[in-house]
C-alpha cells in the first residue's frame, strides 16, 4: 500500500515535469497538491515524509479527524471543499493557510470577521464555476470580478488567485475550454488592477485532466485518485460539505 503511494507520487511528479517542459513552462511554477479526502492519516503521512507537503481536505470533519496525527510533520494545509459558515472556526483552528473554495461574499466576510478578532490573515482563492454545471459550486465567470472587488476590501483575507473544477467529459476540448476561461479571467482581473488582489495562483486540474490544465497555465494541480486510488463515493458527495 505504502509503496504504491510513493510510486504513484513519483510517476505523477515525473509527468508534471514532462508536461511543463513540453509546454515551455518551468516545473517550479506548478505545485502538486494532494487531495486527501477519504485517505487515512497514515497514508498521508507517508507522502508528507517523502516531501510532498501540500495537502487539502474537502470536509472539515476529515481535517479535524486527521489533524493530531499529522500536526508534527511539517506541511501546508489548504481547504478545497464547499464551506459552510458555521464551520469557519474549525478551518482557522486547524492551520489551514489557504481556502481555495471561496465563492460568495458572506463566506469571505465571516472568515474576515473571525480573523480580525484573532489579528491574523489567511490566503484565499476564488472558486469559479467554469463548466456552468449546476451541480458544481463556484461563482459564475461573469460575476467573478464583482465578487473579487467586494472581497478585496476585506483586510484579513488575501486573494491570491482562482480555482476551478473542469468539466467531467471525455471531450478534451470542452475541458480545455474551462481552464482557458479561468486563465482569461485571471488576465482580465490583472488588468483591472484591483488594490490588494494578487492573481498568481491558478488552481486547476485533477487526476484526469491535470496535463491539460498545466498546458493552459495551472500553478496548482490537485491530485487524489492518481496517487491514492479510487474513492467509494462519487465526487459530488465530497464536494458538498452539508452531506456527511
Ligand atoms: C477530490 C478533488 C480533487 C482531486 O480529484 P482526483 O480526481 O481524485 O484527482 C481535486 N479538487 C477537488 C476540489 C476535489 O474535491
Amino acid at each position: 500500500m505504502t509503496n504504491t503511494t510513493l510510486e504513484n507520487l513519483k510517476v505523477i511528479e515525473d509527468k508534471i515535469k514532462a508536461c511543463c517542459l513540453l509546454n515551455n513552462r518551468d516545473p517550479k511554477e506548478v505545485k502538486l497538491l494532494l487531495a486527501t479526502k477519504t485517505v487515512p492519516a497514515n497514508r498521508i503521512k507517508t507522502a508528507l515524509l517523502a516531501g510532498y507537503t501540500l495537502i487539502a481536505e474537502n470536509k472539515v470533519q476529515e481535517l479535524r479527524d486527521k489533524y493530531d496525527d499529522l500536526k508534527n510533520i511539517p506541511h501546508t494545509n489548504h481547504f478545497i471543499g464547499h464551506l459552510q459558515t458555521n464551520k469557519i472556526k474549525y478551518i482557522l483552528q486547524h492551520d489551514v493557510t489557504c481556502v481555495q473554495s471561496i465563492d460568495r461574499f458572506d463566506l469571505a466576510q465571516k472568515i474576515n470577521q473571525r480573523l480580525q478578532l484573532e489579528n491574523r490573515t489567511i490566503d484565499i482563492l476564488i472558486q469559479v464555476n467554469t463548466s456552468m454545471e449546476e451541480s458544481k459550486f463556484g461563482i459564475s465567470p461573469d460575476k467573478a470580478i464583482d465578487l473579487i472587488r467586494q472581497i478585496a476590501i476585506l483586510e484579513n483575507v488575501k486573494i491570491k488567485g482562482l480555482m476551478t473544477i473542469g468539466l467531467f467529459s471525455a471531450e478534451e476540448d470542452k475541458i480545455r475550454a474551462c481552464f482557458r476561461l479561468l486563465k482569461n479571467l485571471q488576465q482580465d482581473i490583472i488588468k483591472a488592477e484591483i488594490p490588494g488582489v494578487e492573481m498568481t495562483e491558478l488552481s486547476m486540474g485533477m487526476s484526469g485532466d491535470y496535463e491539460i490544465a498545466i498546458a493552459e497555465g495551472a500553478t496548482i494541480v490537485r491530485i487524489g485518485t492518481a496517487v491514492f486510488g479510487k474513492r467509494i463515493y462519487p465526487d459530488s458527495h465530497y464536494w458538498d460539505e452539508s452531506k456527511n
